[in-house]
């Protein structure tokens, strides 16, 4: 069981975390179990417009390492719709909890460092797996806006 989290805020972000979300369910040895809903959050640490951020349960077959490069297929296939060149990427990928696994490699550190102090990650992370994000967690992001949308069903 792995857990990933997806935010874009560019051109139709909403259509790319959904896309997106399609597209882990389709990956080698891979099944969606689970997908928040999708949440509008501004801008945290960066500038722009605002996010669209969800979070997605997998039980895959694949290693952390094979994982992350099939993120990164994804993140480079949604970038190729840039509108212009060197724009910002409109996808990012990041493996959150690889089952219970504790990975300090140079190109993966899991569970992920920046997990905690995000709403954007612990909201949705609390609709797939409440067990995994405490009352203490979310009320230490409750100054961070976020607003969950509607029309999605957990
Ligand atoms: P970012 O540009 O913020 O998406 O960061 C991408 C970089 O973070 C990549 O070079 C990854 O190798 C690295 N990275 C480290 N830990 C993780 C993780 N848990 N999930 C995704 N990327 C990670």
């Amino acid at each position: 069981m792995a857990f990933i989290a997806l935010g874009a805020n560019l051109g139709d972000a909403r259509l790319a975390v959904e896309v997106a979300l399609q597209a882990l369910g389709r990956l080698p040895e891979t099944r969606l179990r689970a997908r928040s809903r999708l949440y509008r959050t501004a801008p945290h640490e960066a500038t722009g417009p605002d996010f669209i951020n969800a979070v997605a349960r997998i039980e895959t077959h694949l290693s952390a390492p094979a994982l992350l490069d099939a993120l990164q297929a994804l993140e480079n296939a949604a970038g190729r719709e840039r509108p212009y060149a060197n724009a910002p990427r409109t996808l990012d990928l990041d493996i959150l909890l690889y089952g219970d696994a504790r990975i300090d490699s140079p190109r993966l550190t899991v569970p992920h460092p920046r997990m905690q102090g995000r709403a954007f990650v612990l909201h949705p992370l609390a609709d797939v797996a409440p067990e995994r994000v405490s009352a203490a967690d979310l009320l230490a992001v409750q100054n961070q806006p976020i607003t969950p949308m509607e029309n999605d069903a957990p």
